[in-house]
């Protein structure tokens, strides 16, 4: 089971939401919204686990927090994955759209310059101006728009500039949502549940709710579970594989999860 959006760290007790995915082998994308969380969250994960830390600096704490870039700055040569990162056009970030810009562009320059990072990126009612930028920066790595809710021409677009999508159970519960996941590239879709903040049945979202996703795009794609859970895996091994095609980074992360997920698949 694959989680590749979960602020794990905002959880009331997110040590033991930690061990509980560690537990169950779920393969979870830990995301943070500030830098300075970062040493903090990363170190929620246990010991070998699947667990794995992002650094972000979310669009909406933008204002507030671009005085974090140069901490960002620090922390990125030991961050495969950036994020949560982005945009956010609702009225009530609207009036900072500027800082929003500002650290935007600063974290995809950043990027670039690394070598490039796997990013879960937020873009609530700014998918145009997030693929803008995106085409700004074109070797900033990958992205995965995490509940993309743009237009279908804008989904475009995002297919085109070689975007993956990261779709959880709140998001594949709106009919317009699973138009638009019906447009999405099969080898480019992961799971996620963007817990706690994702509301499911009037609670949070859990990590291990990300099965739920999995079950809806089994019915949405006409597949069996097990099936979805092999392309699932096949793509998170093919998008971590990626980023190390060009010997960027060192390989025991990429060595690690493919040993977890070939057992996992040969055990089924
Ligand atoms: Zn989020």
């Amino acid at each position: 089971m694959i989680d590749f959006h979960s602020h794990l760290d905002l959880y009331s007790d997110p040590h033991a939401v930690a061990e509980e995915c560690n537990a169950r082998g779920i393969y979870v994308l830990s995301v943070t919204t500030t830098p300075s969380a970062w040493i903090q969250t990363s170190a929620l994960a246990p010991q070998g686990s699947r667990v794995r830390t992002a650094l972000g600096l979310h669009p909406q704490l933008a204002h507030q927090r671009k005085s974090e870039l140069n901490l960002f700055d620090s922390h990125l040569p030991g961050a495969m994955y950036v994020g949560e990162i982005g945009l956010d056009g609702a009225p009530d970030f609207k009036p900072y759209w500027n800082d929003q810009m500002m650290v935007f562009d600063h974290v995809l320059r950043a990027c670039s310059q690394a070598g490039g990072r796997i990013m879960t990126i937020h873009s609530r009612r700014a998918s145009s101006a997030v693929l803008d930028r995106l085409e700004a920066f074109p070797n900033a790595g990958t992205p995965i728009l995490h509940w993309f809710s743009g237009s279908k021409r804008d989904l475009d677009k995002a297919i085109a500039l070689g975007c993956w999508f990261s779709v959880g159970p709140a998001m594949l519960a709106a009919e317009k949502s699973r138009t638009l996941v019906r447009h999405m590239p099969r080898d480019r879709i992961l799971t996620e549940t963007d817990g706690p903040f994702a509301q499911i049945e009037g609670r949070s979202a859990m990590p291990w709710d990300a099965q739920k996703a999995t079950i809806e795009l089994a019915t949405l794609w006409e597949m069996s579970e097990f099936d979805i859970e092999q392309l699932l895996n096949n793509n998170l091994r093919r998008l971590v594989g990626n980023i190390y095609s060009g010997g960027r980074l060192g390989d025991a992360d990429y060595r690690q999860l493919s040993e977890v997920i070939g057992k996992r698949t040969e055990s089924r």
